[in-house]
């Protein structure tokens, strides 16, 4: 089934079909301390964060967001429960968008005022469905065994409810979430509503877990979600540095052939024929790459290759632009399966930078 929804602006982006998906994340810091949230923010920009949301809990929070959305250069969330206030404020202050159920804000008037603002600023809003948070779901809980089709089932009439009230106002610019940290459950939740509504989809597990749990988990929901057209915007929910959840986010699209960031960097997993560093001349790589933005910009799109060995590295590593094959302490390095020349093993991350460099310069010419 191809899925198509409208489309939604939030900043200067617009999500849904046909355009990127775009990667957000959100800040671990105090709202109500703009500069250290901000910085955080600039953090994630360099990281390639294209989207962030900031907790809104009080009116200190809201009144501080303007400072905030001064220091930085991407769209601003503001995440609210509850106070339809803190939205008003929030849109005061100049965010992009609000993360706010309009079913959980009291009266309808409310919901206008907010609607009204939104409108007047051009603000998107994003309703944000969590399994552990819909009543139904939590008053069941560990007492009735629901199958995944039934959660699946009430999250998405909770969704839909929570975006009616929004269509009646014939309010459009809305994105909907729907997460657990279920697969099968938060799967079958955006597939239902991707049937159902043409409303954007901002995908991810709730609650993901550690760093690699969460992201094997993130990996497979986000990944089979993506295949089938499903999610205009994703976020990877890591118990991590919110940098390393956007490097997750590009990993995934960068997978899929959905967004390029970063090198395509192939290593093997090593064997008794291995007599060089593999592993530590992978990280050293990445860390330089990642950590220098003209590096980040160079490699996009680069297959670089780090082999163990000969016997088979230049062979099964043939379609990447260049690479490293190890052999006792040294390493012969080769340009599309063509072996070139050999390099001490202490030269090899300066030299593979210097081909990005090369490489780099040489693709983004040639593409102009
Ligand atoms: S490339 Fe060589 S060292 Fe690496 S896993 Fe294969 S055989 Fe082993």
């Amino acid at each position: 089934m191809m899925y198509k929804t409208r489309e939604v602006k939030v900043g200067p982006y617009t999500l849904g079909t046909g355009h990127p998906v775009r990667v957000q994340s959100m800040c671990n810091t105090d709202t109500r301390n703009p500069q250290a949230t901000a910085a955080q923010i600039c953090a994630l920009e360099n990281a390639g964060c294209e989207i962030n949301r900031v907790a809104v809990p009080d009116m200190q929070a809201a009144l501080a967001l303007g400072e905030i959305k001064k220091r930085i250069h991407s769209p601003l969330v503001a995440d609210i429960h509850f106070d339809y206030k803190l939205a008003l404020e929030a849109v005061k202050q100049g965010v992009d968008k609000v993360r706010i159920n309009p079913g959980n804000i009291g009266a309808i008037a409310n919901t206008k005022e907010v609607v009204k603002a939104c409108l007047d600023h051009g603000v998107a809003i994003r309703i944000g469905v969590n399994a552990g948070s819909v009543k139904y779901l939590k008053s069941v809980a560990g007492q009735v065994d629901l199958s995944d089709d039934k959660w699946a089932e009430v999250m998405v009439q909770e969704a839909l409810e929570q975006a009616n009230i929004l269509e009646q106002l014939n309010f459009k610019n809305v994105v909907v979430s729907l997460k657990s940290d279920d697969f099968a459950r938060t799967l079958k939740a955006n597939e239902l509503f991707a049937s159902q509504s043409d409303i954007p989809l901002h995908i991810g597990l709730t609650e993901a877990g550690s760093f690699l749990s969460g992201t094997v988990k993130s990996a497979i929901a986000l990944g089979t979600l993506l295949q089938k057209g499903i999610g205009a915007t994703i976020r990877v929910s890591l118990t991590e540095d919110p940098a390393l959840q956007v490097r997750t986010a590009y990993e995934i699209l960068k997978a899929l052939h959905l967004r390029q960031y970063g090198p395509n960097l192939i290593s093997c997993p090593t064997c008794g024929r291995t007599q060089v560093d593999v592993a530590g001349t992978v990280k050293e790589l990445e860390k330089r790459i990642y950590s220098d933005k003209e590096l980040l910009r160079l490699s996009t799109g680069l297959k670089i290759a780090v082999m163990g060995c000969a016997v088979n590295g230049p062979g099964e590593a043939r379609d990447a632009a260049f690479g490293i094959a190890g052999g006792r302490g040294e390493g012969l390095y080769f340009e599309k399966g063509q072996t070139l020349f050999k390099l001490p093993q202490e030269k090899w991350v300066d030299f593979l930078i210097e081909k990005i460099r090369e490489f780099g310069k040489q693709s983004h010419t040639e593409g102009k």
